[in-house]
């Protein structure tokens, strides 16, 4: 049976003493920044805010230094992520590239790509969205259907992509196309490609979510051209690829920190309150107890992904159980401090938390993999389906 890898990893000492510095920057270029706009945390955008992180170099921070990065430790990068969502910076602009759009690049991309793309990351200029989704095809992401076909100039692309984060912000999509047709094998024939979304023939239509808020798109491709060189990596081994962007995707501290901020709320609000019993301290030691868990999970995976593995079973693991912390969060912290989610003008700091938090939640355990393909995922993993 196949095992779950999660080695207890220690954050070297480097790593700790680095967090005072992005502690003082974030104090400074955040001391005026609402709790509820906070809890928004990485989904929420502020090119602005991405190239002040960009300045001091902390996008692509582990990347080479000839496309851009710092060459810095992964521990070093994964402080500046947890003090980030801890704090509720608005870091959604760059996520996706410096998480896994850039990752993927240094791995498959070719030196063009690299050379071309990476320095724009860096510099909190050029961001990124994943075009994976379609309707009807998102956990059966192999049934994708659309098609980019090879031209005289290019590949002639056409098709659509459903729930693109950020898309209008973005100058490029690596979206997954079918490049190839192969019969009874919906896993072949699959590719990688590096969209310009200013290409003619894309058009980015916001979608409302429940909460009234557009931060997704429907994306239409009606023969849009990209060049020859768009593929990335292998024509045809989309599939692996993918897999392998899904790891970086999964496994990260905003699996268990979306919700930090209510956490942080919370302390807040039993601190100043005369009545917190037994109760109130049981349930809060319960949740920090998770988040030290998760926390320790997560940063073995990062110490994995830092060795060049692929740990899509475990990162589907932090996903997964992380998921479960963030959603029962609110909740409970109803539950604990009885007030109701309000965002009128009289709502308090942990009432407009709350009620962001008690819309948004639920989707926690759709995007990036919905819970129950994440639960086949580890099932067929660990030998168990
Ligand atoms: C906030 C948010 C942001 C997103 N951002 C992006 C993005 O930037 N780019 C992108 O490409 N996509 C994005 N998505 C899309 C997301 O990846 C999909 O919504 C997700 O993969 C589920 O696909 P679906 O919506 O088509 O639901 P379906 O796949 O139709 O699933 C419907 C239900 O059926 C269940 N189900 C499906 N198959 C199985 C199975 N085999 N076994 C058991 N149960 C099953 C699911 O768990 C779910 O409950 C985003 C989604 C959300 C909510």
């Amino acid at each position: 049976m196949t095992q779950l890898r999660f080695d207890l990893a220690r954050l070297p000492d480097e790593a700790s003493l680095f967090r005072t510095e992005v502690r003082a920057f974030l104090a400074e270029t955040l001391a005026d920044f609402p709790a509820d706009r906070r809890s928004y945390t990485w989904m929420g955008s502020d090119p602005a805010f991405s190239r002040k992180m960009a300045e001091r170099g902390w996008i692509g921070m582990t990347w080479p230094k000839r496309y851009g990065g710092g060459e810095r430790s992964a521990f070093e990068r994964y402080v500046v992520l947890e003090e980030m969502l801890a704090a509720g910076a608005p870091v959604g602009a760059h996520w996706v590239a410096d998480r896994q759009s850039g990752p993927l690049l240094l791995k498959y991309g070719s030196e063009a790509q690299r050379r071309e793309i990476l320095p724009g990351v860096c510099r909190g200029e050029t961001f990124f969205c994943i075009g994976m989704s379609e309707p009807d095809s998102g956990s059966d992401l192999a049934s994708i259907r659309t098609r980019a076909e090879r031209v005289d100039d290019g590949w002639r692309i056409n098709g659509t992509k459903l729930w693109t984060s950020g898309a209008p912000h973005c100058a490029y999509m690596i979206a997954l196309v079918r490049t190839t047709v192969v019969e009874g094998q919906k896993h072949a024939g699959l590719s990688q490609l590096l969209v310009p979304l200013d290409r003619d023939g894309i058009e980015i239509r916001a979608i409302q979510d429940l909460a009234g808020n557009r931060h997704f798109c429907e994306v239409t491709f009606t023969d849009a051209i990209v060049p020859e060189d768009a593929v990335i990596g292998e024509e045809g081994g989309g599939w692996a690829q993918v897999m392998a962007e899904l790891a970086y995707e999964r496994s990260g501290p905003e699996r268990y920190l979306s919700c930090h901020p209510l956490l942080t709320e919370l302390v807040r609000h039993l601190g100043d309150e005369a009545g917190t019993g037994a109760r109130e301290r049981t349930a809060l030691g319960r949740q920090v107890a998770h988040l030290a868990t998760l926390r320790q999970m997560s940063v073995a995976v990062a110490g994995l992904l830092d060795r060049g593995a692929s740990p899509a079973l475990e990162a589907a693991v932090v996903k997964d159980l992380g998921g479960v912390y963030e959603q029962d969060l609110p909740g409970i912290v109803q539950s604990l401090v009885r007030e109701a989610p309000r965002t009128d003008d009289g709502a308090s700091d942990l009432q407009r938390v709350l009620a962001h938090l008690m819309q948004n939640a639920p989707s926690f355990s759709l995007r990036g993999g919905t819970r129950e393909v994440l639960r086949g995922i580890i099932a067929r993993g660990l030998g168990l389906r």
